[in-house]
């Protein structure tokens, strides 16, 4: 807890980034940068880099997974071993495992699964850098890399968290606040149903800072979901 800050905002009511209370981290993002994937999606939020690859729908492996009414959709979450200060073991880990089933479960949703019986739909999220929230940030990409595969869906997924610290409700948590904060709420939704997909819960926040927490991350939600709209709007005109 060495590197912990004393106070995370400060008289302006700026936070250790310079940024305000309730806004996002600069966002980036970049459509088909993989040749090889049927859809890509590079994608920065703030110090965050990831890359999301999409595969299929296509003959799914192990072939005793198919489901004769809809595709299936599985995704994998990994942490590069140099994208955080100490150097993660590569490979699966706990962590991993609940990440990619949390974004599975984020995204499966918006796809039409019943277009392509027998098949898979293969999402890859790397994370090359990470700065906190780098399951938010790669659930944005896989949903931009899913809509370049040209794979049908009821809409983009977008996901930002909210957190606290000083006792005050922050946006899109940097790593200091995610990691010495005293709540962090990552949610996910379909923007344009405002239809909630993921939402987890770590720390303590009260039932008043809950719900104005949700409408701050909901309208952070709504912000990417333009940006993620104007990116593939960009790359297809
Ligand atoms: N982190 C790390 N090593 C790890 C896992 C996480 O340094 O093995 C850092 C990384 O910066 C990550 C942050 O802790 O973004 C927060 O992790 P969390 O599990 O809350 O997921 P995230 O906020 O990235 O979705």
């Amino acid at each position: 807890m060495s590197d912990m800050p004393e106070k995370f905002i400060n008289e302006e009511g700026l936070r250790l980034d310079g940024r305000q209370v309730n806004e996002l981290r600069p966002l980036k993002i970049e459509v088909g940068v993989l040749k090889r994937a049927d859809g890509s999606c590079y994608l920065e939020l703030g110090q965050n880099k990831v890359v999301a690859a999409v595969y299929g729908p296509r003959e799914i492996h192990p072939r005793h997974l198919q489901n004769a009414m809809e595709t299936v959709v599985r995704y994998r979450y990994n942490m590069a071993s140099f994208s955080v200060d100490e150097r993660k073991r590569p490979g699966p880990d706990r962590r991993g495992v609940e990440v990619s089933k949390v974004s599975r479960e984020a995204i499966g949703p918006v796809v039409l699964k019943e277009y392509y019986p027998r098949s898979s739909i293969d999402i890859f999220v790397e994370v090359l850098q990470a700065d906190a929230g780098t399951r938010t940030a790669g659930i944005n990409a896989a949903s931009v890399a899913l809509a370049d595969a040209g794979i049908p869906m009821k809409g983009l997924v977008s996901s930002c968290a909210v957190g606290k610290v000083d006792d005050t409700l922050v946006l899109d948590l940097m790593k200091e606040e995610d990691n010495y904060g005293q709540a962090d709420m990552p949610i996910a939704m379909v923007a344009k149903e405002d239809k909630i997909t993921l939402l987890q819960m770590d720390g303590h926040l009260t039932n008043d800072e809950f719900k104005k927490g949700l409408e701050m991350a909901i309208s952070g939600c709504k912000k990417i979901y333009e940006v993620q709209k104007k990116a593939l709007i960009d790359a297809y005109s």
